[in-house]
């Protein structure tokens, strides 16, 4: 088992550890004021562990309510968050009872939304199922929904009361869902842990892998809970990662989009004299490695175009996450031009 405190505006414990879930009803016992928790997951999820999930929660002692949505991102939808919201309503779901959020980012986002609202707020626990959703959303409290004009456009800071995380779970995902969530966690070891880094090649230890890229992410969230400083540098490969994911009309995944973003900044890293050849070297064979096609089939030009667009620019600045070495990447202002020149370095 694994443990990871985290220390935000709200403390809690992310819990890691094969079976887990087993335990769930027992966990959730511990809430002794709470009557009803209401289980949001999808119907992928609850396809796979409904039997499972039901026989567990058998073992709470609470009313227990379910909420299935449709997989896929269509979920994160005013449309699903409100339907949610009247089910709860109509439940009597009042401000002492809880949310238990069973599944990938989708769910996860979408319902620590409604936990954030409902009410003006109940608790919500998170049981991610997803390598990037244990290593990514289970930190920093982000809750969002997508509005037609974008993705996560609307959404607040709501940190869950307990993220229950069984990696178990992780063996029934689908290979490229699972190979995505690598490419958050290799990105973590290149911002600032050269330790994880170095284990993701070969035979790694799953609940370590969790455990240390969860330890990244906090360690930057915490010092920047609301977002405006250091907690940037989890933007490596984001910025021309989502370029390229417009581009392709999300034709990759976030993950690819990721993966080729990262080796994109990394080689431009190298022709500026940032970072060592050798270790660009190493960057490339681990996201190799794990599958990622590093092709993108764009231009320097068709990706600066949608940047100058991007909500993140500054003005005549963008603000690059950019290697200087496995373990130590850093925040560097760039005006539009120089932007234009690493794209330019990283893609040829
Ligand atoms: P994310 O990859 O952002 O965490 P999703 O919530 O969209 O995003 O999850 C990705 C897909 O994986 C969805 O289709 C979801 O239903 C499915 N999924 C999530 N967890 C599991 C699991 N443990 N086993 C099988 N499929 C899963
Ligand atoms: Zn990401």
């Amino acid at each position: 088992m694994q443990i990871v405190d985290i220390n935000c505006s709200k403390k809690y414990q992310i819990i890691i550890e094969k079976g887990i879930i087993d335990n769930l009803g027992n966990i959730l016992n511990d809430y002794s004021d709470v009557n009803k928790f209401c289980i949001i997951t999808d119907s992928n999820v609850s396809g796979i562990y409904n039997e499972k999930i039901k026989g567990i929660m058998s073992k709470c002692n609470a009313e227990i309510i379910y909420y299935t949505i449709e997989p896929g991102e269509t979920s994160k939808s005013g449309e699903v968050y409100l339907k949610i919201m009247e089910f709860l309503a109509k439940n009597q779901f009042t401000r002492t009872d809880m949310l238990v959020a069973i599944g990938g980012g989708v769910v996860g986002d979408l319902t620590g939304f409604v936990a954030s609202t409902y009410l003006r707020g109940v608790d919500f626990v998170q049981v991610p199922t997803t390598i990037l959703a244990a290593v990514d959303s289970s930190v920093g409290g982000k809750t969002a929904i997508n509005l037609k004009s974008g993705k996560n456009l609307a959404g607040t800071f709501h940190q869950p009361v307990k993220v229950i995380c069984d990696s178990d779970m992780f063996d029934t995902l689908p290979k490229d869902i699972r190979r995505d969530g690598f490419a958050e966690v290799i990105k973590y070891g290149i911002v600032n842990d050269k330790e994880l880094f170095d284990k993701l090649s070969g035979n790694i230890d799953i609940e370590y892998v969790i455990k240390k890229s969860v330890l990244a992410k906090a360690r930057l969230v915490e010092e920047d809970e609301f977002d405006n400083g250091n907690r940037r540098l989890l933007n490596l490969g984001h910025t021309f990662g989502h370029a390229i994911e417009i581009a392709a009309e999300y034709k990759y995944s976030h993950g690819e989009a990721v993966a080729m973003g990262i080796v994109i900044v990394s080689k431009a890293a190298v022709a500026e004299g940032f970072l060592a050849k050798k270790e660009y070297d190493k960057i490339r064979k681990l996201i190799q490695t794990y599958g990622f096609n590093l092709e993108p089939e764009f231009t320097a030009e068709r990706l600066y175009e949608i940047i100058l667009l991007d909500k993140k620019r500054e003005g005549e600045n963008i603000t690059l996450v950019v290697p200087f070495g496995i373990g130590d990447s850093r925040l560097v202002k760039l005006t539009l031009e120089e932007v234009e020149n690493y794209l330019i370095e990283g893609l040829n």
